[in-house]
């Protein structure tokens, strides 16, 4: 058997050869084969990462000379040779990943250099300074990310030979400075390590391959890997390529460009870059970069090439890309392209732009934006006509507003944050280290780093606001806080940021609802034009209904009745209806009820005229709506204590003993949904009632309404035949009162798994079904939510007994099946039967790609996730079809 091969020259890849290559090693590839200018290289594949795990961090069998075989063909091609003091060749060494992780995992630059190769550097280039910051930043680099030795020890060498040489920046020291920081970085090394800086470069290749396999297990790739679900076992490859060189005087440079703007899709060239500089430079953000047009001014000719390879690029790849290049004694070359990461709002721009310019289809488009993303877009912003106190301004790096308390730390933003409180995370720049603290913030703000840096990026990535290079804010880490002019902010204070202008504004600015801009009803109306899954909307008032209409809702799929149960007005008398002693007593308290409902449905009704409105009868346990026996007790004990009137208390010792006599061992399994209906059918009947009445003054009025009377929690079609005669009662009634013919439809929730089981059988006494997922996912894994959310769902997931929580992502294998099997066997004996979901799933884009997959009629979610909703019905479409 021929042995595997693990290593792969850029000209032997291809970009379809991803999975082994990793992203960057395939558009490497890519790239050299299109005839672009990539520095020579070869990449070690993901399968030889995996190998590694496998063999306990182990190189396997056969990798090493296959490395040294590709070395010397690096060698030859590029007449230089490792270790030759008079040509010495350099190579960097970074990770690829299948997926791409920015910042997550490790890179060595300059690698080959050591206390000969230097010499001859410095000789052969005629640029000694040059030559030593290479060696320093190797040594710098190596002995972090392979030797393992804390960044800081290095950093405080330099800041100190800054000091003395008095400049402020790297690039202002000397070859002799340079000198003097080697030799205080070797000594570190030997401290820390034991051993000298290692001399020969095969070892130092071998020491650097290992520590980037190494780094795809690191904590924050691990994180990483966790938020964006990238799967564990993919590996990285390892990418080996020889240097070129930004750093060599002012006809060099180096950065980073989009082929279109990531924040908001415009269409120009976007991007920083650094004159005499190396890459790492601009990602890092330590000092802040030049924006892309500069270079137009400064290096005319490379700028006008590398507008044209962008171009080129992004034809090539049909999709925005993120581009690393460097520039060597003005030559342009080419070391990254990858489809660029982006905001909801830039992903909707690019992707029908790129429609309207021919480059995609509209299927392709409705592919390219994450559903999920667009929450970005659907949540509240700052008001444009508030009067707001700008305190400072920096880049505006990803947009949306947030608020929260200053916080310096990303251990306690997450600490803060998993306690539920609202916090902006403060500091000089981000690091990879701090992406768990920039999970739990709202917010991201540094005082240094551009448009590119690893905050900018990252929080882009989360859809989090951020604003970056906010120079104007002095950071004071010991005391906590930080410093804009005279004004202190300390941490703990509230402030604003505004990610879309780069604004920072104290305390809480007002904020007002979304709106959807014109790219994003585009996309959505190609979404609709593709999609055959409805969408509706999980509303209970007029207000909600009418924005679930605005976003696109074809109807209502659940009104919950009890909300409007809970109303300050309402509740007392929802109280003496539960209380009430005789029949008599609670058709009073109905009474009351009865106009005050019908007002409810006629508003909802009206907001969806020509559009049918689900209205589920009263669901839930009845405990809900009465006080708490516990702190009644306390009360009556207060109130006796203080000699209260006796009236008073013999009146509260009596709710008392009602509460504790309707209290329930497990009210989520009790008294509860159409069991309502059976023990007190007038319930019903008045809830069937004010719907009615609604309908046939609407009807009058010249609207067409279509309500659905849906019946929770049935398990029994006995049931579900014995309250379809309440409400058909009832309807008889109403009509024959008003002198108004109307239609209505009667249906039931999908709830219980023995609901499921007799579909067919219920199927006969219903027009339509909806799967409450909620309670399904409950009531077939025996799980309640709370407890399980609050106790042992997150060791369910870390021990990957459940790859997701299945009360936000539907349980396809097994509240799955029993949806399966309802919608086959209700169909087959009633084909016309409408159904649908309107459990928390029916927003979630993998629980409705299930849902199209078997054949339901529509998804029913909240009005904000309506949107979401419309683009995931037409991608399960287009992904499944
Ligand atoms: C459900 O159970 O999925 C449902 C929509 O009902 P509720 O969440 O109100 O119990
Ligand atoms: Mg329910």
């Amino acid at each position: 058997m021929a042995a595997t091969k693990y290593v792969y020259t850029f000209s032997e890849g291809k970009a379809e050869m991803k999975d082994l290559l990793g992203g960057k090693g395939a558009n490497l590839a890519e790239m050299t084969n299109i005839g672009l200018p990539v520095p020579p290289g070869f990449t070690i594949t993901t399968e030889a990462c995996k190998e590694f795990y496998k063999a306990g961090r182990n190189f396997p069998a056969g990798l090493e000379q296959e490395v040294e075989e590709k070395v010397a063909w690096l060698e030859q091609t590029l007449g230089k040779k490792f270790g030759d003091p008079n040509g010495p060749l350099l190579v960097s060494v970074r990770s690829g990943a299948v997926i791409s992780m920015p910042g997550m995992m490790d890179t060595v630059l300059n690698l080959g250099l050591n206390d000969q190769t230097v010499i001859g550097l410095a000789a052969s280039s005629g640029n000694p300074r040059w030559a030593y910051d290479c060696y320093r930043r190797f040594i710098q680099m190596f002995g972090n990310v392979v030797l393992g030795i804390e960044h800081h020890r290095f950093e405080a060498v330099l800041e100190d030979q800054k000091y003395k040489a008095g400049v402020k920046y790297d690039n202002q020291l000397t070859a002799e400075d340079w000198q003097e920081v080697i030799k205080h970085y070797k000594t570190i090394v030997r401290k820390e390590t034991g051993k000298d800086f290692p001399q020969d470069p095969m070892e130092q290749l071998y020491k650097a391959i290992y520590a980037v396999f190494n780094s795809w297990e690191n904590d924050r790739a691990i994180v990483y890997r966790k938020i964006h679900k990238i799967p564990d076992d993919l590996g990285t490859a390892v990418n080996v390529q020889a240097m070129v060189f930004g750093n060599m005087g002012d006809d060099c440079g180096t950065g980073v460009a989009f082929t279109r703007n990531p924040s908001t899709g415009e269409k120009v060239l976007y991007g920083e870059f650094l004159t005499n500089a190396q890459g790492e430079d601009v990602v890092a953000g330590i000092r802040t970069p030049q924006p892309i047009a500069k270079l137009e001014e400064e290096m005319p000719e490379v700028y006008r090439q590398f507008a044209q390879t962008c171009a080129l690029l992004e034809k090539h790849y049909k999709d925005m890309q993120d581009i690393e290049f460097t520039i060597e004694r003005n030559k342009l070359w080419m070391l990254q392209t990858r489809n660029g990461k982006r905001t909801a709002q830039a992903a909707i721009r690019i992707a029908v732009e790129m429609v309207e310019e021919g480059l995609i289809s509209k299927e392709t488009a409705i592919k390219r934006v994450d559903p999920m993303q667009l929450n970005q877009l659907l949540h509240r912003r700052i008001d444009p006509n508030a009067k707001l106190e700008v305190i400072a301004k920096g880049l505006p790096a990803s947009p949306g507003s947030a608020c929260g308390a200053v916080v310096f730390d990303a251990d306690l933003a997450e600490k803060l944050g998993e306690q539920g409180k609202k916090v902006i995370l403060v500091g000089t720049e981000t690091t990879p280290d701090d992406i768990h603290g920039m999970v739990a913030s709202q917010g991201i703000l540094t005082s240094r780093g551009g448009m590119t840096s690893h905050a900018a990026v990252v929080a882009r990535g989360m859809g989090k606001p951020c604003v970056c290079g906010c120079e104007s804010i002095k950071i004071d880490y010991e005391n906590k806080q930080f410093l804009v002019g005279q004004l202190v902010v300390k941490e703990g204070d509230v402030i604003s940021i505004d990610g879309s202008t780069g604004q920072v504004m104290l305390g809480e600015v007002p904020m007002i609802d979304p709106e959807l801009s014109p790219e994003f009803q585009k996309l959505l109306t190609w979404a609709d034009e593709i999609r055959t899954l409805g969408v509706r909307a999980n509303a209970d008032t007029p207000e909600d209904a009418a924005k679930a209409r605005e976003f696109g809702a074809g109807g209502i799929g659940l009104t919950r009745t009890e909300h409007m149960f809970m109303a300050q007005d309402r509740l007392p008398i929802v109280q003496e209806m539960i209380l009430a002693s005789t029949l008599e007593e609670r058709e009073a308290a109905l009474a009351k009820l009865l106009p005050m409902q019908e007002g409810d449905f006629y508003g909802i009704l009206k907001a969806m005229a020509g559009l049918p409105v689900c209205i589920r009868l009263l669901d839930p346990p009845l405990h809900e709506f009465l006080p708490n026996a516990e702190e009644l007790a306390v009360e009556i004990t207060r109130l006796k204590l203080t000699n209260s009137d006796q009236s008073e208390i013999k009146a509260k010792e009596e709710l008392l003993r009602k509460v504790r006599s309707l209290s329930e061992f497990n009210p989520m399994l009790g008294h509860r949904g159409c069991r309502l209906g059976i023990t007190w059918p007038e319930v019903y009947a008045m809830q069937a009632r004010a719907i009615f009445q609604a309908t046939a003054r609407l009807v009058k009025e010249g609207y067409q309404v279509e309500p659905e009377v849906e019946i929770p929690l049935v398990i029994e079609v006995k049931e579900l035949a014995y309250l379809r005669q309440v409400v058909e009662r009832v309807a008889q009634e109403v009509k024959e009162a008003t002198g108004v013919d109307f239609h209505y439809t009667v249906g039931t929730m999908i709830e219980v798994p023995r609901a499921a089981l007799l579909a067919d059988e219920i199927a006969t006494q219903a027009e339509f079904f909806s799967f409450g997922t909620n309670d399904l996912t409950q009531t077939t894994l025996g799980f309640s939510r709370d407890d399980a959310e609050g106790k042992f769902m997150q060791p369910y997931l870390e021990k990957k007994i459940l790859t997701e929580n299945p009360f936000m992502v539907l349980d396809r294998k097994g509240v799955g099946k029993l949806m399966q099997w309802t919608v086959e066997n209700a169909r087959r004996v009633k084909p016309e039967l409408i159904i649908g979901i309107c459990g928390e799933h029916g927003g979630e884009p993998s629980s409705i790609e299930f849902c199209h997959l078997i054949g339901l009629d529509y998804v029913s979610c909240s009005p904000y996730r309506v949107p979401i909703a419309r683009l995931a019905a037409a991608q399960a479409k287009v992904n499944n079809d």
